[in-house]
């Protein structure tokens, strides 16, 4: 993409070595090398990529990029044949600095990204739907923060005709801080819900952070938006710049493009009618749930806007390959099978799962449901609403682990669920042996779903239950 001495022009750094070695993509960890990347040597909280720039060279590595002050005191390191040593005040700046000039260069169009729930899932799905058309590039997994999202867009290879970019957020500031290097054209936002109260402290301010995606986009940029969402329909009356709406039922909002008939087919999919002005198509969604849909949605509102028909982005829902660890399918002991979404949780996301666990009304429900992190103020009422939702829905029996998750069971227990069906479970172990002993007793097949937050490690349960493990 840039000769050495170029990347040292454009952040104005010292260059050592030599200064017309081709330099392609980037990477952070040394191991990643194969040929030709950008090494950021970065100072984390156990390593310091200072110590690997030498590795990363013997790798491929044709740049290294480090911090003056970090190499202070150790010994001179003696930069290899055709490789480049490039001296800067802050890897992660100097990063940032790059992927904004790369992004201008790709001449690509960018479609960012945020929301309470559903980034990845939505940045998948529209990816897919973009790619039947375009070359398009998006954020590997969840690499969605200050450092995943440069890495992005300086890893999107020329040729790249559309960026998808997801962008997360826990406080103000921080999209804008994003937007400065992502320069969207088009924005979306999936919903705007409860997650990260602890450092917004207020809805409306959680809604203020997310619409900083939308305040970036240029004059003549495109406000994707959630129908469904009151904070989003909200905001966007004070909003000029160009708005699409997608929904269901346009609780808030009439939609542009609306999803209705849902069905639900086979185990883990989802079948609907979607249509705007100009087209109707039967969209068969290899995932569950209504929140799939709305990401679905969202997605091809995304293609729609970029030229592609509901019926050719359809197709590449289809074939859709999701980042990792979203709600998986496993089969479990004892007759049992085990829809494992361990990645993330926060109480509309939990809710969301188990209005998919409840439509297998047909057989036992056992939701194992752990601790929600980042709630602030609202942990308590978040947790107590994830119980009475799981009662409400029917959910055939609860086991709950950790402490914050106390308040799940209460839920529950107070909207009317039987005592001798809610478990409280400390910790993993004893909601292991718990779930074992429910279902060795049940008999009948039972569907299980596991879920909390990231911290709480949940995939451990899913590994004990799982048959094939
Ligand atoms: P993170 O903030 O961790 O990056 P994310 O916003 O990228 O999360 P996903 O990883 O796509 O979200 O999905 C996380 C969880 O949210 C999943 O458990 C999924 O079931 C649920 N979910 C996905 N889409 C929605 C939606 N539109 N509304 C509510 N819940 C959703
Ligand atoms: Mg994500």
């Amino acid at each position: 993409m840039w000769k050495s001495k170029q990347i040292a022009e454009i952040l104005k750094a010292e260059l050592r070595g030599d200064p017309e070695i081709s330099v392609f993509g980037c990477v952070i960890d040394s191991r990643q090398a194969r040929g030709g990347e950008a090494f950021f040597a970065l100072a984390g909280e156990k390593v310091d990529g200072h110590d690997y720039i030498e590795a990363a060279w013997r790798n491929g590595a044709s740049a290294a990029i480090a911090e003056k002050a970090k190499l202070k005191g150790r010994p001179d390191i003696s930069v290899p044949e055709g490789k480049a040593l490039i001296l800067v005040e802050s890897g992660l700046a100097a990063m940032q600095d790059l992927a904004r000039v790369w992004r201008l260069e790709l001449g690509a169009k960018v479609v960012g990204i945020t929301g309470s729930n559903g980034k990845t899932t939505t940045k998948d799905m529209a990816a897919a739907v973009l790619a039947q058309k375009y070359q398009v590039y998006r954020n590997k997994e969840n690499q969605n923060n200050e450092l995943g999202v440069p890495m992005t867009l300086l890893n999107a290879p020329e040729g790249t005709e559309i960026l998808v970019v997801e962008m997360g957020m826990r406080g103000l500031g921080q999209i804008k801080a994003l937007c400065k290097f992502v320069q969207p054209d088009t924005g979306v936002i999936t919903n705007i819900g409860t997650t990260h109260m602890e450092l917004l402290g207020s809805q409306e301010n959680i809604a203020k952070a997310k619409w900083e995606l939308i305040d970036a986009l240029p004059k003549d940029g495109t406000a994707i938006l959630n129908s469904e969402d009151f904070w989003s329909v909200k905001k966007a009356e004070k909003d000029s710049h160009q708005q699409f709406f997608f929904g269901i039922e346009g609780k808030y909002h009439p939609a542009n493009l609306q999803g209705k008939n849902l069905i639900q087919t086979g185990t883990l999919g989802t079948q609907f009618e979607c249509g705007d002005l100009s087209e109707e198509a039967l969209v068969q969604l290899p995932l569950p749930g209504e929140h799939n849909v709305l990401d679905a949605l969202a997605a091809l509102a995304v293609g729609r806007l970029y030229g592609v028909s509901i019926s050719q982005g359809c197709q590449g829902l289809k074939e859709l390959e999701l980042s990792k660890m979203r709600l998986e399918l496993h089969k479990g002991i004892y007759k049992s099978t085990i829809l494992s979404d361990v990645y993330n949780a926060n109480p509309t996301s939990m809710k969301a799962s188990l209005e998919v666990l409840s439509q297998r009304a047909d057989q036992r429900t056992l939701a194992i449901l752990g601790e929600m992190y980042e709630l602030g103020d609202a942990s308590a009422s978040g947790h107590y609403e994830v119980g009475q939702a799981a009662a409400q829905l029917g959910i055939t029996e609860l086991i709950t682990v950790g402490k914050l998750a106390d308040a799940i069971a209460q839920g529950a227990l107070e909207a009317g669920m039987l005592p001798e069906k809610v478990h409280i479970c400390p910790d993993r172990a004893s909601a292991i042996d718990q779930a074992k002993n429910i279902l060795s007793t049940f008999g009948g097949e039972t569907w299980v779903l596991i879920k909390a937050s990231r911290g709480m490690k949940m995939e451990k349960i899913t590994e004990a239950l799982e048959i094939d493990h």
